[in-house]
């Protein structure tokens, strides 16, 4: 089954919202076994609509669509459809009871524009929407299958899950594609995708390569019959990559190295406090959003670049100057963290932008320094790019060493 995806709104040609619709349909398809061929995002316009409706019609047996079905004048999703397929919208009146309970539950009086909602062409039928007022389409006719959703996500996925889903699986031939996903962290793409080239040219399973803030992911991915089958044609696959990558290889599929570093710290029993200044806050904020944190998470210090030097003098019995960013202060904050916060495991995180990054962008220099209370270590890390990426690469790193330090402790 060849499917394939159209996003409706001016907002997403404007660029103001992420088309984060496509991306969720398209991560559910391959479960399915189904292929999706294109993606294609279109204004709030009737013509075209129509136009991209055609081309689907033409080459694609299944066409998911979200967007246009609000009540406003510039949501033009049914009426596109019903053009499309030369049909006449009418007035359902079961579907405008529905539409005046809505309101009724939320103490209003229907505006009249509304009805629109309540409108399917004889080659449709309406797809329950229990968190808003548009009800979805389920058309089928000369072998194809066209399904609109709903734009807003929050009514989309739970119709996906409970309405949409469920049939589709029932009317696809039974293959479905299952993926494993590998997280490294410390290689550079172009490294990894020299180590595992020998893979890359299998066909099932296939071999990606992506490159996330938290490493190089590896995902493998295989058609099959059945789950089973699936995955046996995986394993070995995942054993040669782990066989290469070994020690890099921090986490697979939803893992997430905070959860990864937390769970080692709750295994072990040890506690850990974090002074921040070039990420300020991004750490711990990023160790709290691990379920469970509180039992081994002491908390948290945001540092100034005096308080980086203070922690420096402190450290030292002297106030000695250490410069707000350099390895000592990253070493001294640690230090500081662990003394004052009462933890087991202190990291301290300094760092500075400097210009050289090209096209005018600054190269991060980032100083983390980890403190056990029986060895100080520190690492330095450099990135180019911008502020908010190198924040965001620093607590990885910190984490990636964390996770190291925490599989050799006793
Ligand atoms: P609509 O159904 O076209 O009136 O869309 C209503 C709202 O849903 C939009 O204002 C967006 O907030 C959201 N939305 C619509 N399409 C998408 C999309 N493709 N991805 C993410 N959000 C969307
Ligand atoms: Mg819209």
């Amino acid at each position: 089954m060849r499917a394939e995806i159209i996003s409706v709104g001016t907002e997403l040609l404007l660029g103001e919202i992420t088309d984060t619709n496509a991306r969720f349909l398209a991560s559910q398809l391959p479960g399915l076994g189904i292929d999706l061929y294109w993606i294609s995002q279109v204004g709030d316009n009737q013509a075209r609509l129509v136009e991209v409706l055609r081309r689907a019609w033409q080459r694609s047996d299944l066409i998911l669509i979200t967007g246009g079905l609000g009540p406003t004048e510039d949501d033009l999703t049914r009426e596109a459809i019903a053009e499309m397929l030369g049909e006449k919208l009418k007035l359902v009146p079961a579907l405008e009871r529905e539409l005046q309970e809505f309101f009724a539950r939320l103490g209003i009086d229907m505006p009249l524009t509304n009805l629109k909602q309540a409108t399917l062409i004889p080659s449709a039928d309406a797809i329950r929407n229990v968190s808003g007022t548009a009800p979805g389409w389920w058309v089928e006719k000369d072998k194809h299958i066209l399904i609109a959703m709903p734009g807003p996500p929050r009514e989309m996925q739970p119709m996906w899950h409970h309405q949409i889903l469920p049939r589709l699986r029932q009317s696809t031939t039974g293959e479905i594609i299952v993926s494993k996903t590998l997280k490294t962290f410390g290689l550079t793409e172009a490294k990894v995708g020299e180590m595992v080239s020998p893979l890359l040219a299998a066909s099932n399973p296939t071999l990606g390569i992506y490159a996330k803030v938290d490493g190089i992911y590896l995902r493998l991915t295989a058609k099959a019959r059945g789950q089973k089958q699936a995955e046996e044609m995986i394993a070995p696959g995942e054993a040669r990559l782990r066989s290469i990558l070994g020690e890099y290889i921090w986490g697979t599929d939803s893992d997430t190295l905070e959860a990864v570093v937390g769970h080692m710290l709750a295994e072990k029993g040890l506690s850990l406090a974090v002074m921040e200044g070039y990420t300020g806050g991004l750490l711990a904020a990023t160790i709290t959003g691990a379920p469970g944190a509180v039992a081994y998470f002491k908390g948290g210090l945001v540092a100034g670049s005096e308080e980086a030097q203070i922690a420096c003098g402190v450290d030292a019995g002297v106030i000695s100057d250490c410069g707000a960013s350099s390895r000592e202060a990253a070493q001294a904050m640690a230090g500081a963290a662990r003394l004052h916060l009462g933890a087991d495991i202190g990291v301290g995180i300094a760092g500075v932008d400097e210009p050289g990054g090209g096209e005018g962008r600054p190269v991060s220099t980032i100083y983390i320094g980890i403190d056990d209370g029986k060895n100080k270590r520190a690492i330095t890390a450099r990135y180019p790019g911008d502020r908010a990426w190198a924040k965001r690469r620093a607590v990885a790193t910190a984490l990636f060493k964390l996770r190291e330090i925490l599989a050799t402790a006793g």
